[in-house]
């Protein structure tokens, strides 16, 4: 194929995502010496790199030949940094689509919050992705470059990645594995500090755990029985609470590690304390670690975020079971950049 036929959206040819040995293998093809692939695999994963042009240890014709071939990076179209220091991005793909990735800057730590697919299927009647409909899966370069390009931005290394954004990563998990995989390997960033949500759909939790990834995996609980469960989560309906519990069980079997489940908190729905007993008896059995996650505020519908009183009633009720909990106070709130927010609204 000639570069003339190659179109910047070309799928199958970019170079992000690739592995040291795919790019040792390209830039022989491409009349370059085999050490060049270490360098293009530093310049694109660690040194940020846009284009060839941009890797000015590679000779200069070649590169300016080259200049248009696709690398698979993202532009930033939009950014917003909220009081907290959280940064917010939408970022145009090769094909004009626009996802929203998140920066989130601790003392010691920056997470990035990717998305995994344009919208989201799923549907969840408190969460703002799912009110624009889906439109696609990513690629695991498309979410591989979220990160570089926060890591750029911030110029700071990216400590933690949490699979968080628009979408529903095991609705796409063979690209959501490939981007895990790149992100420990070729990015550098500890199996340990991956965290993949999932809402649940039957069968991917338990094909996920065949790939004995050392990741977190955290599931969306957000109710304590099945009645609930289906008024907040229409998927809900194809797939208990117990099979998905049961599948989780399985997880920690076949990879010896714990998982975490989100609870969303909405005032008087699901935060009662015969909620909070349920969810006790939900768990047991499980070494669990439960995230709750105070309602953050949409526009469609009219839910609300419990008081400080109610969410400490419901954690005490957790503890004293011997649940370890934490609360997940959103950042970036103001710039819509917390929880279940995400959307592609400012385009
Ligand atoms: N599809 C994945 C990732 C979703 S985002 C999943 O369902 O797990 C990460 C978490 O934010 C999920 O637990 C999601 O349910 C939660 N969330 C969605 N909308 C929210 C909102 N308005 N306020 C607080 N949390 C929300």
């Amino acid at each position: 194929m000639t570069l003339q036929t190659i179109k910047k959206s070309d799928n199958s040819k970019v170079l992000l995502g690739k592995s040291l040995a795919e790019l040792t293998a390209w830039v022989e093809e491409h009349g370059q010496p085999a050490y060049r692939g270490k360098q293009l695999y530093q310049w694109l994963y660690q040194k940020g790199a846009r284009s060839l042009l941009d890797i000015s240890v590679f000779p200069k014709k070649w590169r300016e030949e080259m200049a248009d071939y696709p690398l698979g990076r993202s532009t930033i179209h939009y950014r917003s940094v909220a009081a907290d220091a959280t940064r917010k991005y939408l970022l145009r793909l090769g094909d004009g689509l626009i996802i929203e990735a998140v920066g989130i800057p601790t003392s010691k730590r920056l997470t990035v919050c990717v998305s995994s697919q344009v919208g989201c299927p799923m549907d969840c009647d408190f969460c703002a992705t799912g009110k624009g409909g889906f439109t696609r899966n990513l690629k695991a370069y498309e979410i591989v470059d979220q990160v570089l390009t926060v890591q750029e931005d911030f110029q700071q290394r990216v400590s933690n990645v949490v699979f968080m954004g628009m979408g529903e990563p095991m609705a796409n998990i063979d690209e959501v594995v490939a981007a895990v995989k790149s992100l420990n390997q070729d990015v550098g960033i500890g199996a340990r500090s991956l965290t993949v949500s999932t809402v649940g759909i039957p069968g991917k939790i338990q094909q996920l755990a065949q790939h004995q990834l050392q990741i977190v995996l955290a599931v969306s609980l957000h109710a304590s029985n099945q009645a609930l469960r289906e008024q907040l989560i229409p998927s809900a309906k194809k797939y208990t609470l117990d099979n998905l519990l049961d599948e989780c069980r399985d997880y920690v079997q076949v990879t010896g590690r714990r998982v975490t489940f989100e609870y969303v908190l909405l005032a008087g729905v699901n935060d009662l304390s015969e909620n909070a007993r349920e969810l006790v008896q939900c768990l047991k059995g499980f070494q669990a670690h439960v995230n709750l996650i105070p309602y953050n505020p949409i526009s469609e519908v009219d839910y609300q975020r419990p008081d400080k009183r109610r969410i400490q009633a419901f954690t005490d009720i957790l503890e004293e079971a011997n649940i370890a909990v934490s609360v997940r106070y959103s950042r970036g709130l103001e710039a819509d950049a917390a929880c279940g927010q995400l959307r592609a609204s400012k385009i």
